[in-house]
């Protein structure tokens, strides 16, 4: 650990008359040693409670762990440090981070799911050293999982629902063993970790549809909202696309409901693989989604949805017995300062246009343009007539 300075007061101290009269009686009875003790564990303190602010003002998960390995490896340099957390609520599977020499790395860790070890970790909630988790669990095979990397510590990241993640720190690469102070310190700087992992989860659930871990609407809504006051001030385009699964009734009526399921889980995989990270894609109900689409002008964003059509058409729904390939319809809007609109007016035009779509015979894209109300009205006519 670092050498402790001396404060302006110590140095006052230090050279009190009485202090100097005194001092082989202090220094032999350990006061001095003390004192030195008492510096080093409230440098210490100060250490973790601005480590802690440096994680608890991060704003994504992916940025809490690379100022968690930043923390650490200040102090000393752990072999690895593995995170591991479910991002969806309704689903097993977890997402894994490795970190080595503060780079990301692939840490082979074979492990699909942490809810086995839920109950230990609801009656113990705390960080525990590996050794003592595999004797705990020691009939549990999932525990073998960590075996190979074999950790010092597991940290638990538990909330409300329950075990969100885990968060795994390697033996120091340099020396042999973390002595008492830096497991304190590692226990202690984990525990705000898995606090700002949890707080994260937490918030990013109430942005995000639980089915499909796309943004949900009111998500969409605000960032269109946004989006819209944006383009009257910078003057620029973006667009709206608007999407529905074709005959997804029958769909659900010949291959049921949790195979209907499945295509709107593979559905929101494919749509985000389809679109820029700047964009929105979002789940706007039912078997509906939507795309915000930032700097898109019309040609861009038609781009953009008959990508996002051709690649629904391929797409490879894992189900067995197999699936027949699903369509969908889209509708796409486009809006800048000259077309001054609010947001429910932009969504009723490019659903408008995916009607347009729907009457014009499905897996098909139709853009919003000035001829399409009144082939709307003329479809309505006809309609009408029939
Ligand atoms: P169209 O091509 O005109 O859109 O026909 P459609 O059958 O898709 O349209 P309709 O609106 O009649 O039916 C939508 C169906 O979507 C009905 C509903 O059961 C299904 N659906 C909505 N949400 C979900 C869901 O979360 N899971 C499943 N499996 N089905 C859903
Ligand atoms: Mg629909
Ligand atoms: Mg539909």
């Amino acid at each position: 650990m670092d050498k402790i300075e001396q404060s302006e007061d110590e140095k006052d101290f230090l050279s009190n008359p009485r202090i100097v009269e005194n001092y082989s009686l202090l220094q032999d009875i350990g006061v001095f040693k003390h004192i030195d003790s008492l510096n080093r564990e409230i440098r210490n303190y100060k250490n973790l409670f601005a480590g802690a602010l440096e994680i608890f003002n991060r704003t994504s998960i992916d940025q809490i762990m690379d100022a968690t390995v930043w923390q650490i490896s200040d102090h000393f340099l752990p072999s690895f440090i593995a995170f591991l957390w479910k991002p969806l609520q309704n689903r097993e599977e977890i997402t894994i981070k490795g970190y080595k020499n503060y780079k990301l790395v692939d840490l082979d860790l074979k492990i699909e799911n942490i809810t086995l070890f839920e109950p230990f970790f609801r009656k113990y909630p705390k960080p525990i050293s590996y050794d003592l988790f595999s004797f705990e669990l020691g009939d549990l095979e999932a525990a073998k999982s960590f075996d190979e990397l074999h950790p010092e510590l597991i940290i638990p990241i538990l909330g409300p629902s329950g075990l969100y993640g885990m968060v795994l720190v390697g033996r120091k690469i340099l020396e042999d063993d973390y002595n008492s102070a830096e497991l304190v310190y590692l226990q202690n700087l984990m525990s705000f970790v898995s606090q700002a992992i949890q707080n994260h989860v937490h918030y990013e659930r109430t942005l995000r549809d639980v089915k499909t871990g796309l943004f949900n609407n009111g998500f969409f809504m605000t960032r269109l909202n946004e989006e819209i006051a944006r383009s009257h001030r910078t003057g620029s385009s973006s667009s709206i696309i608007i999407m529905d699964v074709d005959k997804f009734k029958n769909f659900n009526d010949s291959y049921g409901h949790l195979a209907g399921d499945r295509v709107l889980e593979s559905l929101a995989v494919t749509i985000k693989q389809a679109v820029r990270l700047e964009d929105v894609p979002s789940r706007f109900g039912g078997e509906e989604f939507t795309v915000l689409l930032p700097d898109s002008n019309k040609e861009a964003a038609l781009v953009v949805a008959e990508r996002l059509r051709t690649s629904v058409a391929a797409m490879h729904i894992p189900w067995d017995p197999p699936l027949p390939q699903v369509t969908i319809s889209l509708g796409v809007v486009t809006f800048s300062k000259d077309l001054d609109l609010p947001a429910s007016e932009l969504i009723q035009r490019a659903d408008e246009a995916l009607y347009l779509s729907k009457e014009r015979g499905r897996n098909r894209t139709t853009v919003w343009g000035s001829g399409l109300l009144a082939k709307i009205e003329r479809l309505n006519i006809i309609d009408a007539m029939i």
